[in-house]
């Protein structure tokens, strides 16, 4: 007996057909509803992948990124999406750089959301590439969301979101039964520019937090989580382009994190990461202990 109705069919996946799968997963779910679009799968053939590229190290790709990554018309990526992940894709795919470096986008989201639908329309395989994860902070549910609304097709493939990656690589687990119970993902980046978060909530003990896109208002997170009653002896990391050949780990605590983070210049992506557990560093510090050629340059 298959543990489980799919098992016999897995194998052989990459041959089943994206409406064919569609149509399975919602069987199997028992999922009737008229929620996707009827135009889906009728006039075109074109067709959205929104793919998590991971962290940088192209070793923590998905096997469906990779697959997806191989066979497609166009792809539309992100300035976080690595050289060496970008390497991987189909090399006869056209490429167009979407940007989005904070305050220097080369196109606007709408421009992207737009051009999208446009090649989509064409009846093109699109690859929208994406760093780390696409759900994570990467405005990838706007995009779906637009996909929807004008009745394209597509698929999300799930990536390593940063946190993970830099928490593995730089020997920090996010969560530990002896210090921390809860992971929180913030963003220190706010849409109206402000980094107006729950300073509360944030500074509860027996938790790790994790600040993406935070790096450039890292003496105000640091000073705000103290004021909100973190110890400013607390554990504290900043860890910038993790997963790549140019990763570098900054641990401190909340009180001196910044001043040691501009010392080093540590400059976007980077992460901050405020917890006991970034004490588990200076056992955990595998990568450390690797040769140099581990990981390939971003
Ligand atoms: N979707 C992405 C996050 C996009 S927001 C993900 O899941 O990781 C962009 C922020 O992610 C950056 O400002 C930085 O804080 C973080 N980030 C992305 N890649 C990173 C990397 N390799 N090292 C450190 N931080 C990274």
């Amino acid at each position: 007996m298959p543990r489980n109705r799919w098992e016999p069919r897995q194998r052989h996946r990459c041959e089943v057909s994206l409406e064919e799968r569609f149509v399975r997963v919602r069987r199997a779910r028992g999922d009737t509803g008229a929620a996707w679009p009827a135009t889906a799968f009728g006039s075109t053939r074109g067709i959205v992948y929104l793919v998590g590229a991971g962290p940088g190290d192209p070793e923590l790709l998905t096997v469906r990124a990779a697959r997806v990554m191989r066979n497609v018309d166009t792809v539309v990526y992100d300035y976080l999406v690595s050289e060496a992940v970008l390497a991987l894709v189909d090399r006869r795919a056209e490429r167009i750089y979407a940007g989005k470096r904070q305050g220097c986008h080369a196109l606007s989201q709408e421009e992207i959301n737009r051009l999208l639908v446009t090649l989509a329309g064409r009846g093109k395989r699109v690859l929208r590439l994406k760093g780390g994860d696409p759900f994570i902070f990467g405005r990838g549910g706007e995009e779906c969301e637009f996909l929807f609304a004008h009745g394209v097709p597509f698929e999300v493939v799930p990536g390593v979101t940063s946190a993970s990656g830099a928490s593995c690589y730089a020997g920090i687990p996010l969560t530990h039964r002896d210090c921390a119970r809860a992971v929180v993902f913030a963003t220190g980046h706010l849409k109206d520019g402000s980094a107006d978060l729950d300073w509360d909530a944030l500074a509860r003990p027996q938790q790790t937090v994790v600040i993406y896109m935070g790096i450039t208002r890292l003496a105000e997170i640091c000073r705000e989580l103290v004021t909100h009653g973190a110890s400013p002896d607390l554990p504290a990391a900043a860890i910038e382009r993790a997963t790549t050949a140019q990763q570098r780990v900054v641990a401190a605590t909340l009180a001196t994190l910044p001043e040691r983070a501009a010392t080093a210049g540590v400059r976007p992506p980077a992460l901050i990461v405020v917890g006991e557990v970034v004490k588990l560093r200076a056992r955990l510090d595998w990568l450390a202990a690797q040769p140099p050629a581990v990981l390939a340059a971003a």
